[in-house]
């Protein structure tokens, strides 16, 4: 696509659509220093098609499957505003979709569409390239009025704590303000949104949550449908044919929002700490943009990072914490075992006999366990050492093509034992599971990983316990805090009365 202008009456012209000759009457939108606007024209019958497609987004023109004339006759009609995509600025370049003004994020190429050296964007290129020659194109018509309000159908209870959770979901949104829901892993979260939903659906409002993984997106559009039957529901993700759907409420990865501008009355993220959301700038940016300036945010999350956990227990941050899991049970608290130079041990071809009793009781009384590794290779190295008495056992990384297969076989009570490693710290629920961790002293096991691997133990409420193991080779500070926070939760859940007696 021919991504140069030309000025015509004032105002911009795509070289495909031009009448001008010569190379020199052409330029890039970059080259530009103001982008002329025009006035929109209020008695111009827009394409609806048009406008449900692309407002609340900034796409690039390859992203609008609409032919150039239509899109650019709107532009003269003041209802889409041509955009810089990459921006040359004083000692660098800024990109206007995912706010990167990092130089070394940036690469100069020989550009076939503008014919001349060109900086892109590398920071956000999963979502296409974004450079000095290709706009950024907004609506500015009219908002297409959200057809949502729907009623929920949603006929579950809630239990007191998720209840005033709710409630303050409700007035966040009520309110349009941003709130922190720090809950326990466990807790239900999901059902603790729907009369928030419901709330914003009736009144119009346009909903999205957001979360970093994939997995989530497709387990949550289900349940959603499910409770608000007559809510068209959009799943939104790398790949998805619904990407760029208008709809009443929308479940994206976190990426995805990267192509949202200003569009959501409400935005739920969930697992704010998780990677890659609370390490990646960008995301944040794109969680920011992508709600209307007077829109509600939501976070959720069971482990809130440290300057996050001040500020709400200082009452610094609208917070609501919810201690207690839904079955209303107190969460199992880990257990230290020290079990020596398990590294060592390993290297020679052998457990730590610690590991071993403990794996070995399981497998004698056919009760599944995780064990956690802080890494591949010294998992690889165990699995053999397991296999010896537990015939069966499986490992599983980031990498592992069989990952879905290998949880699944889990899942049906094919296997016993499950080596892996932080890939399974959060997201996935087996019913009737005990916990290790060998090596709980390494760094890559911080306070947060260990208390969603805690979480992953106890939450059924056929099965409301189980062991939680830290092997270890020496205590260190965020193993102590992971076990502080858990157990200061479950006396929050006390003391508030959040927990039954059994
Ligand atoms: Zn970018
Ligand atoms: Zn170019």
């Amino acid at each position: 696509m021919v991504l140069r202008f030309c000025l015509e009456d004032g105002f911009l012209r795509p070289e495909l659509l031009s009448k001008t000759k010569g190379e020199t009457a052409f330029f890039r939108i970059d080259d530009l220093r103001e982008i002329p606007v025009r006035e929109r024209d209020a008695s111009f019958p827009f394409d609806r098609s048009l406008q449900l497609h692309l407002a609340g987004k900034k796409l690039l023109l390859e992203e609008i499957p609409f032919p150039l004339a239509l899109v650019h006759f709107h532009a003269e009609r003041g209802y889409i505003a041509y955009g810089k995509g990459v921006e040359r600025r004083s000692g660098g370049y800024f990109c206007h979709r995912c706010h990167n003004e990092n130089p070394r994020l940036f690469h100069v190429f020989p550009c076939a569409r503008c014919r001349r050296e060109c900086a892109y964007c590398r920071r956000c290129l999963m979502t296409g390239r974004i450079s000095q020659c290709t706009p950024l194109l907004e609506w500015r018509g009219p908002e297409p009025a959200v057809l949502g309000r729907g009623q929920s159908a949603w006929q579950g209870e809630l239990q007191p704590a998720q209840r005033e959770a709710a409630g303050r979901i409700v007035r966040a949104i009520e309110k349009r303000e941003a709130l922190i829901v720090w809950a326990v892993c466990g807790a239900g979260k999901t059902e603790m949104l729907f009369p928030g939903i419901g709330r914003a659906l009736k009144e119009g409002m346009r909903v999205a949550i957001a979360t970093p993984r994939t997995d989530v997106v497709f387990e949550l559009v289900p349940r959603l449908k499910r409770a608000f039957p007559t809510v068209p529901v959009a799943a939104l993700y790398g790949g998805s044919q619904e990407r760029f759907r208008f709809a009443p409420l929308s479940v994206s990865t976190t990426h995805q929002l990267l192509r949202f501008y200003k569009a959501f009355d409400v935005l739920i993220i969930d697992e704010v700490d998780a990677f890659p959301f609370s390490c990646d700038e960008m995301l944040q940016t794109a969680a920011n943009r992508a709600k209307k300036d007077t829109g509600a945010q939501i976070f959720l999350t069971a482990t809130p990072s440290e300057k996050w956990k001040r500020e709400c227990l200082r009452g610094l941050r609208n917070c609501v914490i919810l201690p207690a899991r839904f079955h209303r049970r107190p969460l199992p608290v880990p257990r230290f075992v020290w079990c020596g130079n398990w590294r060592k041990a390993i290297r020679k071809g052998q457990l730590p006999a610690k590991v071993a009793d403990w794996v070995r009781e399981r497998v004698r009384r056919g009760k599944r366990c995780l064990v956690f590794f802080p890494d591949v290779e010294r998992m690889e190295q165990a699995l053999p050492l397991f296999l010896s008495f537990c015939p069966g056992a499986l490992s599983v990384h980031a990498n592992d093509p069989q990952r879905k297969e290998k949880v699944e076989k889990m899942r049906k009570k094919e296997v016993l034992v499950l080596l892996t490693t932080t890939i399974l710290e959060r997201g996935v629920t087996f019913p009737d599971i005990d916990v290790a961790v060998v090596g709980a002293e390494d760094d890559i096991f911080t306070e947060s990983a260990l208390v969603q691997i805690s979480g992953r133990v106890g939450r059924h409420p056929d099965y409301p316990d189980g062991d939680v193991v830290f092997f270890h080779y020496g205590k260190t500070r965020a193993m102590i805090e992971a076990k502080k926070h858990i157990m200061w939760m479950n006396r929050e859940a006390e003391k508030r009365k959040l927990l039954s007696r059994y």
